[in-house]
């Protein structure tokens, strides 16, 4: 078989306008090569041949666009890009080497020494220790708010504030934030939003909707969604990203690997079918757990005792997510620590593992993992005590998942 030749090249028909994201995460950001597959192609190459010196000068000097050197660009990582950007209804998006390559690209393209973030206090704890730690180092100050609290964001708004940096639905209490009142705060003030969207995923919540600049993902998560890979993604203004943000990546190389784009790429096809049915079940589960007797609370923005039910329905698509936390009933942190134990070690069917987005459901014990490093003190102004259980409820029918704590939760009585 002779291949077909660039002049023979199969045009691949462009989209019609207005196609729903369902769509769009199937179609989305796929151009053909002169093969025509039907499924994207992953180029595993570091570098692209240039077809000679000057045109080389030309694409590195940035006056043609072209791939030259895949820390600065790669195909498949550009599928992915465009796909999630149009999932997510932003102009552009950033591939990056994990979630917290997407925050530290965000941070150090936006800020310099003398800058001011308000960050919520409940976020990803890396987070909080790349902003204090990290950033802290390079002249960068935060202060850190209630999650729930919109007078406390105003307050802590200053003259040198250039961001606000909030996470919704939290981890692992599933707190929900007013995205709309934080986007007008920062704007208000010159500022910009960021959302962490790695709970909902662009299927559930679109935080530019509700007025936010920047959306942060972990690929890793819902993205990919079966547990594969480590990626990341930062979604915002293609201006913004191409002065400010796209030096940072070139230079400092948080470079998404074409490997982790292309699960990535291939995930998002199945993922809004997937939150659904991770959402769907974890509904069932939280509900199940709510009527516990060995259950003191459970937390999951789904159901109608969620402080911030109504919020979480109007900016989540009507969904409460796929994870749920609850406490168990004891006496005094000792002992609601061995309960909560002996409910994650009685599980055969959920993996024991602080990952979550994966279709294996996951359970873990925050206040000894995730939240470990924590005093107690700051354990307890977060709300995470020792008897908190966190379940990220997988694709596993609801009927095994519901045994499988029934058999932990029983040895409580
Ligand atoms: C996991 C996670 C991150 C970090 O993502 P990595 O891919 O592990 O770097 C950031 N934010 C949230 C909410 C997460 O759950």
């Amino acid at each position: 078989m002779s291949l077909p030749t660039e002049k023979k090249r199969l045009a691949r028909k462009a989209l019609p306008p207005g196609l729903h994201r369902d769509t769009l995460a199937v179609r989305e950001g796929m151009p053909a090569s002169q093969y025509g597959e039907n499924s994207e192609a992953l180029y595993l190459t570091s570098s692209y041949v240039q077809p000679d010196a000057a045109t080389a000068a030309r694409r590195f000097a940035e006056e043609e666009e072209a791939f030259t050197y895949s820390r600065f660009g790669n195909p498949t990582v550009m599928m992915m890009e465009r796909r999630l950007a149009a999932l997510e209804g932003t102009s552009g998006c950033m591939g990056t080497s994990s979630g917290m390559s997407a925050i530290l690209l965000l941070l150090m393209g936006l800020l310099k020494a003398g800058d001011h973030v308000v960050c919520s206090r409940s976020v990803f704890g890396s987070t909080i220790r790349l902003l204090q730690g990290e950033m802290g180092k390079f002249g960068v100050e935060s202060t850190f708010v209630s999650q729930t609290d919109v007078d406390a964001w105003r307050q802590a708004m200053r003259p040198n504030t250039r961001l606000l940096m909030a996470e919704s639905p939290t981890n692992p209490l599933t707190d929900v934030c007013d995205i709309a009142a934080l986007a007008d705060i920062a704007h208000r003030g010159g500022a910009l939003l960021a959302v962490d969207n790695c709970f909902c995923s662009p299927a559930l919540q679109n935080p530019v909707k509700f007025g936010a600049d920047f959306v942060l993902h972990s690929g890793t998560k819902y993205l990919d969604g079966q547990g594969r890979v480590i990626a990341g993604a930062l979604c915002g203004p293609e201006d913004i990203l191409q002065t400010r943000m796209l030096p940072v990546m070139k230079s400092g190389g948080l470079t998404l690997s074409p490997f982790n784009a292309w699960v990535v790429l291939k995930g998002l096809e199945t993922l809004s079918v997937r939150m659904q049915a991770h959402s769907a079940r974890a509904l069932q589960v939280a509900q199940w757990l709510a009527d516990q007797p060995q259950v003191a609370r459970v937390h999951y923005p789904g159901l109608a005792s969620h402080p911030q039910h109504a919020l979480a329905m109007a900016q989540q698509r009507g969904s409460g997510g796929a994870v749920v936390s609850f406490d168990v009933k004891g006496q005094g942190a000792d002992d609601l620590r061995a309960r909560a134990f002996r409910v994650i070690d009685a599980a055969q069917v959920a993996s024991i593992t602080t990952n979550l987005g994966d279709v294996k459901t996951t359970i873990c014990h925050p206040a000894s993992t995730s939240h470990g490093r924590l005093t107690e003190a700051q354990r307890q102004a977060a709300g995470i005590g020792q008897g908190l259980v966190r379940y990220a409820v997988g694709l596993e029918d609801v009927g095994d998942l519901t045994a499988d704590l029934q058999r932990g939760l029983e040895q409580l009585a």
